[in-house]
């Protein structure tokens, strides 16, 4: 078995590349049907007895069979005799014989009295198979197989199959490819991981290699679990069963850490549990390693490595089942998809060890695998919603932060103004005043020609004194006397006061109004915002030009809307409304909407545009609405 094993993994290479590409690979053509043998005899070993010759077939034999196979060593036992009798296989050019699953670490195989194959091994894994060539006989043959075992458990689990050798040997690989290459995947998958850890940023990068270490040690246990490894690398077979001791070693404190990670450690003790274990599970790996070079006190390290680390990964998977149902219940997703993952795998590992202790301990286990997959899946699909939530969390921030930068520095400017408005105004308007009453002095007895240039004169002082007036409204926009207004009464008003300008630019004004629509304002401030953004719509509008003012009430709030079909405004027009001095007119001063603004906000109102270039502008303006009870005095001060 030892020699040329090298060849044949070549050939099982081969034979896995197939068994890939077309999934049952064709068998080669039997020449005549396989045979079966699910019935044989066993005989026990005693632990004494050291002969290696085949007992007599007037002993003391058990009948036995494959669907209720004795496998579990009685007290004083080390193995046994298994006996069975094999039709004659001269249709065979080749025959050979398949046992595809036993418990043993020594199998000798005799074909009457003669040994013709030998597997002996020295580490502890007791899941063994085994292929033989058989020399072609007419009649029937007996056949003997010694199996020797150190464990508590030794025999044969399937039937024997007799068959073309060519066919044996595919099929003894066969069977178990499909365990390899999912341990293979695994593994593969968390090297891959691994690799893309570095584009991760490091608070992610954590949760992710511990991920990486989860796939890791359950591919390679997966891999470990297969007899293939031990049959073709016999000599690595101790590093093998190291390299399983150590993979579960290393999954259980990265399982803890990755769900850790997930429960954003608001489990203290859980924490502490996780830290716990990690430091059981170091010194495990360091005992394992001491056993292994000794081999001595073999019951000592069963209980420290076996006993107490399996009551603490029960342990474990209680808290973890627990919490995650508890974080369920508080709504979070993720911990839903947890849990479900991980009640999934334990109830495929419970039903294993059901089905395992079901019959006699005689069941290979093989639902875990299925566990293992939905676990790593869930895993997965954990770590990339949280990593797509950290994503779409920093996208909302940087915009966030966006907007309040630019309100920030909006607030900035306008404080700057204000200040300086309300220091210069006072100053600027007396001199003004009494320059102006001069002029209008000097202007009732002009020298003929320079009668308008007093008249120019005038009009720009007076354009300076609407200047200073709206920097005095917008330093000092604290609205005093509020009364309660109806909204419809105030519209009317304005419209009054607004047709004739609109009429000479040869526009229409529209007024659409409901009743009653009360809310708490000043009423001359209010009339200023208003005249501000009506005079906006004249200066847009051209011939044909329309304004439409619709005042009503909607969702406690009273809305009035102004639609012009003017010049409109593009979206960065839009952004830089209000802003200081900002005009598109060569004689606009760009502070009309800027002492519009702070008058609404000073009224708890609010205000919004939505324009489109050549189509028109419509603002739409909200105030708090009032239900007016008769009893409310009608003036209040705040
Ligand atoms: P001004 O009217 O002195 O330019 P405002 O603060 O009143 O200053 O308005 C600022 C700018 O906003 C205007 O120059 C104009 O470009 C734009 N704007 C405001 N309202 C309208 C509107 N109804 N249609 C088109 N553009 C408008
Ligand atoms: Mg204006």
């Amino acid at each position: 078995m030892k020699s040329g094993y090298g060849l044949l993994v070549l050939r099982y290479l081969a034979a896995l590349v197939m068994f890939v590409l077309f999934m049952p690979p064709p068998l080669a053509h039997a020449a005549s049907n396989p045979i079966e043998i699910r019935e044989w005899q066993i005989q026990w070993i005693p632990t004494e007895e050291v002969s290696n010759t085949a007992p007599s077939t007037t002993g003391l034999w058990l009948n036995n069979s494959a669907g209720n196979p004795l496998t579990v060593l009685p007290e004083g036992k080390r193995g046994m005799w298994v006996h069975l009798t094999i039709p004659p296989t001269s249709t065979w050019q080749r025959p050979g014989l398949l046992a595809d699953r036993l418990y043993g670490h020594e199998v000798y195989i005799y074909q009457e009295n003669q040994l013709i194959y030998e597997s002996k091994r020295d580490f502890a894994f007791d899941l063994n198979k085994f292929m033989v060539q058989l020399s072609p006989s007419p009649n029937p043959t007996n056949l003997y197989i010694q199996i020797i075992s150190i464990s508590e458990r030794a025999g044969l689990l399937s039937g024997i199959r007799i068959d073309d050798f060519n066919d044996i040997s595919d099929r003894f690989v066969i069977k178990d490819l499909p365990d390899l290459f999912l341990g293979f995947s695994i593994v593969f998958l968390a090297l891959i991981m691994f690799i893309c850890s570095g584009y991760l940023h490091r608070r992610q990068r954590s949760s992710w290699i511990s991920l990486c270490l989860i796939a890791l040690s359950l591919g390679s246990l997966v891999i470990l679990y297969s007899p293939l490894p031990y049959i073709y690398f016999e000599d690595y077979g101790v590093i093998m069963l190291l390299l399983f001791d150590m993979s579960l070693f290393l999954l259980i404190p990265s399982f803890n850490y990755y769900i850790d990670q997930m429960f954003e450690g608001q489990f203290a003790f859980f924490t502490k549990f996780r830290h716990l274990q990690a430091g059981y599970s170091a010194f495990c790996v360091i005992a394992l390693f001491i056993y292994t070079a000794n081999k001595q006190n073999y019951e000592v390290y069963y209980f420290f490595l076996n006993v107490i680390m399996s009551a603490l990964i029960l342990l474990q998977f209680l808290f973890i089942i627990i919490l995650s149902i508890v974080v369920a219940l508080r709504g979070n997703k993720n911990a839903v998809i947890l849990s479900v993952g991980i009640i999934l795998f334990i109830l495929s590992g419970t039903f294993d060890l059901i089905f395992y202790y079901l019959s006699h301990k005689t069941y290979v286990l093989y639902l875990w695998k299925f566990g293992i997959i939905i676990l790593i899946a869930s895993l997965v699909i954990i770590l990339a919603r949280r990593i797509s939530n950290d994503y779409t969390k920093i996208v909302t921030y940087s915009k966030e932060l966006e907007f309040y930068n630019h309100r920030l520095q909006r607030t900035e400017k306008m404080k700057i103004i204000s200040d300086l408005a309300a220091s210069v105004a006072h100053e600027v308007r007396n001199p003004l005043q009494v320059t102006r009453g001069f002029l209008q002095l000097l202007a009732t007895n002009p020298i003929e020609n320079n009668k308008q240039y007093f008249a120019l004169a005038i009009n720009e002082l007076d354009r300076a004194s609407d200047i200073i007036t709206d920097f005095l409204t917008f330093a000092k926009p604290e609205i005093e006397a509020v009364t309660l207004l109806d909204l419809a009464v105030e519209m009317k008003k304005i419209e009054a006061m607004m047709t004739p300008l609109v009429s000479i630019q040869g526009g229409v004004l529209l007024l659409t109004t409901q009743d009653k629509l009360f809310f708490y304002g000043n009423p001359s401030k209010l009339k200023q915002a208003f005249i501000n953004i009506i005079k906006n719509s004249i200066e847009a509008i051209r011939e044909d030009g329309m304004i439409k003012l619709e005042a009503s009430s909607e969702a406690g709030e009273v809305i009035v809307r102004i639609i012009d079909n003017g010049e409109g405004m593009n979206e960065d027009e839009i952004v830089k409304l209000g802003v200081p001095f900002f005009s598109t007119k060569s004689k606009g001063t760009g502070l009309g909407l800027m002492v519009t603004f702070r008058i609404i906000e000073a009224m708890k109102g609010t205000i919004e545009f939505r324009s489109n270039k050549a189509v028109g502008t419509e603002v739409i303006i909200r105030f708090p609405q009032v239900i007016q009870d008769k009893s409310l005095p009608n003036e209040l001060h705040i």
